[in-house]
């Protein structure tokens, strides 16, 4: 049994990447990080996820795994990005950031204008600092109005290229099989293989 420290204090997002690694490496344990938490003030989803993995890595002895994640929307330029989070301002409100976000794109009524995609990138790194880093993308539109009750954040107003409900209409096992994190540790895989 391999032990990994996911450096995440989101639960939903710890259960959402147990659920994956499981899937991917039964024979991984993955135990949740506790330790201090590093400013994150990283200017992409890159830097940030080393930001938290390297202090995991450091504080555990273990191999660490951190995601850093956000919802891109194109005519925004790319906003809200690394500032997901904290959208409509510091006590990380996930109902004020959605409503911001509709606000802002409130007069595009043409699904094509309200393109979107959330990223999320999943670092590794070894306490011997070994570091990668992986990329997912999960490709939609924003809805109209909120929809939904599942998942987390912008699930609610997020709806997926091939699908008319929302993120947060999909079942988490539905999720799970196609989302920016599953397609990012998808892409880690070969790096846990290696373990
Ligand atoms: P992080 O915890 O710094 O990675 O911030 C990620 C933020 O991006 C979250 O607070 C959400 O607002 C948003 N986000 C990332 N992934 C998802 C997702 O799967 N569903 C909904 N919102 C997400």
């Amino acid at each position: 049994m391999i032990r990994v420290v996911l450096a995440t204090h989101n639960a939903h997002k710890v259960a959402e990447l147990q659920s994956i690694v499981s899937r991917v490496r039964p024979d991984i344990e993955v135990v949740s990080y506790d330790g201090p938490e590093p400013v994150e003030d990283g200017t992409s989803f890159q830097a940030n996820a080393l930001i938290k993995a390297r202090a995991a890595a450091a504080h555990t002895g273990l191999v660490a795994l951190a995601d850093d994640s956000g919802i891109c929307v194109d005519v925004l330029g790319g906003s809200p990005g690394v500032f997901s989070a904290y959208w409509a301002g510091h006590d990380k409100d996930d109902s004020a950031n959605l409503a911001l976000l509709l606000d802002q794109i409130s007069d595009l009524a043409r699904d094509e204008d309200r393109t979107a995609h959330y990223t999320s990138v999943i670092a590794l790194v070894t306490p011997e600092g070994e570091e990668h880093t992986v990329e997912g993308i999960w490709p939609g539109r924003v809805a109209r109005e909120p929809r939904g009750e599942g998942g987390f954040g912008y699930d609610p107003i997020f709806v997926p290229d091939g699908d008319d409900r929302s993120a947060a209409e999909l079942t988490a096992s539905e999720k799970n099989a196609v989302s920016h994190r599953s397609r990012a540790l998808e892409a880690i895989v070969p790096l846990l293989e290696a373990l």
